[in-house]
């Protein structure tokens, strides 16, 4: 029998792979840029290259219209660093949550 939490966390990491090969041919030519938030540290992540000079100001999240995937983008003036484009984890666990939800919310 799996828990509710377990349930969750299979379905999550299963979207996320999903999503992961979805966007694997896209080339997120449209996409949509939330409204800027703090700086809240580097998005380069592993492979990508750090650009401190675009640190201490804004972040963007850019999400792709065809794929679903999102990036994230730290802007300061003209220095831009750039995420790589994935799965946003507060997106795959909203929609998990919407999917899995406790039996007896039905009864
Ligand atoms: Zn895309």
């Amino acid at each position: 029998m799996k828990t509710l939490a377990q349930a969750r966390a299979e379905r999550a990491k299963q979207l996320t792979e999903e999503m992961i090969q979805v966007g694997r041919g896209c080339g997120h030519e449209k996409f949509c840029t939330s409204d800027p938030g703090p700086f809240l540290g580097s998005v380069a992540g592993r492979e990508g290259t750090e650009n401190r000079a675009a640190h201490g100001n804004v972040e963007v999240q850019d999400i792709c219209f065809r794929c679903g995937l999102s990036r994230r983008r730290l802007i300061n003036g003209r220095h831009e660093e750039v995420s790589a484009w994935e799965p946003d984890p507060a997106r795959v666990a909203k929609r998990v949550m919407r999917e899995i939800q406790p039996a007896w919310r039905w009864q």
